[in-house]
């Protein structure tokens, strides 16, 4: 039988008419149409003024970080359900993740916990908030929009702004979701950042994007990325990166753009095939979906209540169905395992009950009924 991947990219657009563009016209690196006009595309998808390219992510939360004046022995808030690139970014700036338990209905960043622990754990001096605990400057929040699934963002940017921290939205695979009819960036944060790796409904085989309502923060985040070039002349003002996404990744990425409604669309049917497939299952549950919007639902799957995950991962490996565990929380990872963290009662209980269930956009009604016999067969 044949196999169902989990989440696979679909390149059957206009990527092999662009990229032939990139091969002739010779323009294959960080110079070339492409990259503007993804910056665009990416721009308004998100509700944004402004994007700038970057090469991973992680580049981009990386680069809104330091936009954000994030430095050496500071913290940044982050919710501990997360790919660890959330913390990698914050570690590129010398500071450190304080890692907070996330939401029991949304799996995202808690607003009541965030005001809790920042005005309990915190004191005002004249250099900013101070972590009591560590004497760290509290520098930034960064909610992740998990798989998807946006933070109550509204909420976080209110607190935010009584304690004067800026928000940074690690909306990595979040492009195309629906916060209270607004789009992923149009919100009070700071800067919001996209990923293009390879499984995320949006690919450029590799890349990100940062984006801004800022015009004056997005040309300080152009020039880090470009290496702080002046003009014309090898002259470069300060110490920057090279960060931007090349020409050749763009085109790819514009193709995926112009599909994005509809391969969150289909994201999105999969998600409730699976949830409609399986309600009888009580002790199955689907992903959650936010009570204000919805979700991009990069991926889907479901929480097994009283069987260990891993017998129903194995199990469909077996018939061919690629599934896999979620990410280890931040507070659990080798490197992060001694950072600031609350209580973590959410994501301890969560993270090993959570199945991943294939959800690429090419998937086939075929394969999503093989998906559901499977799990009802290992069910029992
Ligand atoms: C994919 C992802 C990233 C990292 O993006 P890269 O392009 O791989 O650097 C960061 N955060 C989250 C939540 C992600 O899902």
């Amino acid at each position: 039988m044949d196999m169902i991947p989990l989440s696979i990219p679909n390149l059957t657009g206009n990527e092999a008419r662009y990229l032939q563009e990139c091969i002739e016209s010779g323009f294959v690196s960080t110079t070339g149409p492409y990259v503007g006009r993804l910056e665009e595309m990416v721009a308004a998808a998100s509700g944004a003024a402004h994007a700038v390219s970057t090469s991973s992510g992680t580049a981009a939360l990386h680069t809104a970080l330091i936009c954000a004046d994030v430095g050496r022995d500071e913290l940044v808030i982050a919710p501990s359900l997360t790919f660890i690139a959330t913390a990698n970014a914050i570690s590129h700036c010398g500071a450190s993740p304080w890692i907070l338990d996330v939401e029991q209905q949304n799996w995202t960043l808690d607003p009541a916990l965030l005001e809790q622990v920042l005005r309990e754990d915190c004191l005002q001096d004249k250099t900013g908030l101070i972590h009591c605990a560590t004497g760290r400057r509290v520098a930034a929040i960064m909610p992740v929009y998990l798989m998807g699934l946006s933070a109550d963002i509204d909420r976080i940017c209110v607190i935010a702004k009584e304690f004067n921290l800026p928000v940074i939205v690690d909306a990595a695979a979040a492009l195309g979701l629906n916060y209270k009819d607004r789009k992923v960036a149009e919100s009070e944060a700071f800067a919001t950042c996209f990923s293009f790796n390879g499984n995320k409904t949006i690919t450029a085989g590799g890349g990100g994007m940062v984006v801004f309502q800022d015009a004056d923060i997005a040309a300080h985040a152009m020039k880090l990325t470009t290496t702080a070039r002046k003009g014309l002349a090898y002259e470069h003002e300060f110490v920057a990166y090279n960060y931007r996404m090349t020409n050749v990744e763009a085109a790819i990425a514009c193709a995926q753009m112009e599909r994005l409604d509809t391969f969150v669309k289909i994201k999105r049917e999969t998600h409730a095939f699976y949830r409609d497939a399986l309600a009888d299952l009580q002790d199955l549950q689907s992903f959650p979906e936010s009570a204000w919007g919805e979700s991009a639902c990069w991926f889907t799957g479901l929480v097994s209540q009283v069987e260990p995950a891993n017998r129903y991962i194995e199990g469909l490996r077996e018939a061919g169905i690629m599934t896999g565990p979620f990410w280890m929380p931040l507070h659990l990872q080798p490197p992060y395992k001694d950072c600031p963290a609350t209580p973590q009662p959410v994501a301890d209980d969560l993270w090993t009950r959570i199945i991943t269930l294939p959800c690429s956009t090419n998937i086939t009604g075929e394969e999503r009924l093989r998906v559901v016999g499977q799990v009802r067969a290992l069910h029992g």
